[in-house]
Order: C-alpha cells, then sequence, then structure tokens
C-alpha cells in the first residue's frame, strides 16, 4: 500500500475516510496487515503529507490509532492526550488538520479500562494531573446511573465504561461548540466529525 498523495487526498470524503477507518480495525482484528514498506513510506512522504483523518485518542500504551486502524505513515494526523478531551490546544492541532492540512474525518477515539476516566470516577488529585481529570470530571457527573455513591468509582468498570461513552460524546459538542472553523466545515459537508470506542478486550472500535 502507498502512501496518500495529493491526488488520493483530492478524491477522498468524510464518508470514504470512515470506510477506510472500519476496513482498518476489521483487518486489525483478524490479525492482517496492509501490505505497506515503511521505509518506502519515508521516501514517499519525505516531500509532503496528505493525511485522510484527524484521530483524538488515549495515551494509553494499548490504545495507538495508527495500529488499531492499522495506517501508515502519512496517513492520520493522531492526537494523543489522557482521557481524550479537547482543549484550546488540541482545536488547534484539529484546526490545522482539517483546514490546512485536508483531513475529511475527525473522530474521538475513547477506550473500555482508561485509567484516565478511571482517575476522574475517583476524583484522583496527584501534581498536574488533577489539572486534567477536572477536564474530564464533567463527564463523570454527567452520567447519572448508578446513583448510590458507592458505585461511583473506579470498582465498576461499567459505570467507567459509561463515562468513557459520555466523554468522547461531550468532547465532540466541546468541538463544535468551541471550534467555529470545524463546525462550518462540518456544516459544509467539508468534514465528518465522530467518536468511536476501541474495546481493550477485543480490539473491535465501535463508531457512534
Ligand atoms: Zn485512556
Amino acid at each position: 500500500m502507498k502512501a496518500h498523495t495529493k491526488e488520493t487526498q483530492a478524491t477522498m470524503t468524510p464518508n470514504k475516510a470512515l470506510d477506510f477507518l472500519k476496513e482498518g480495525n476489521q483487518r486489525f482484528q483478524n490479525n492482517l496487515k496492509a501490505n505497506r514498506n515503511l521505509l518506502e513510506q519515508v521516501n514517499d512522504t519525505s516531500e509532503g503529507q496528505f493525511p485522510f483523518a484527524t484521530i483524538l485518542s488515549c495515551i494509553d500504551s494499548r490504545v495507538s490509532a495508527e495500529l488499531v486502524f492499522d495506517q501508515g505513515l502519512g496517513d492520520i494526523f493522531s492526537i494523543r492526550i489522557a482521557g481524550n478531551f479537547s482543549n484550546e490546544d488540541i482545536l488547534g492541532s484539529m484546526e490545522f488538520g482539517c483546514k490546512l492540512a485536508g483531513t475529511k474525518l475527525v473522530v474521538v477515539l475513547g477506550h473500555t479500562s482508561c485509567g484516565a476516566i478511571k482517575g476522574a470516577c475517583d476524583h484522583a488529585r496527584l501534581g498536574n494531573l488533577t489539572a486534567l481529570i477536572n477536564k474530564i470530571e464533567p463527564a463523570v457527573d454527567a452520567v447519572t446511573e448508578p446513583k448510590d455513591e458507592s458505585q461511583r468509582n473506579s470498582q465498576n468498570l461499567e459505570f467507567v465504561d459509561k463515562v468513557a461513552e459520555k466523554n468522547v460524546l461531550l468532547t465532540i459538542n466541546n468541538i463544535r461548540q468551541h471550534s467555529p472553523v470545524l463546525a462550518e466545515m462540518e456544516d459544509n459537508g467539508e468534514i465528518k466529525i465522530v467518536g468511536a470506542m476501541y474495546d481493550i478486550s477485543t480490539g473491535e472500535v465501535v463508531f457512534y
């Protein structure tokens, strides 16, 4: 498989980009890989990059977007932060990826058993991590079940995964609200903004 070029990027659409990721995750789940020579791709991409998607995911060592979607060099912009939330800098990176560099899809990818989400569920406090956890805590509050406080912590994995899903949805809202650039591109059909969840026990990505 060759790296994307200006020509292949020009024929890309938001739906096609989504299909590329779905097909890549299917290959990953089947333990297959597209036949690509990374060193050749270094050469192919040395004078420019024409990726098709911008993916915001967690720093979790098990959730590398390039691996779980079976993508090579020059295919995706990969933004990573613990808990895959967005702030001004991350929105700026996304705007670069879409408006200036031509990607057609923004994916907010959460995952099951996320340590950052668990930290938010437990209201963990530690150094600079406190400020990061604070940004995820609105997702904890937005999940109303269970009501029993003793069940609303990281021991309850079902609760943790519900918060992870809510966090993806709130992040998408945040992107639309705080990035007029991306909201306008989405309204015009130039890009799609979608949420997804990666299951660390199966390797499957489910798109919402
Ligand atoms: Zn995580």
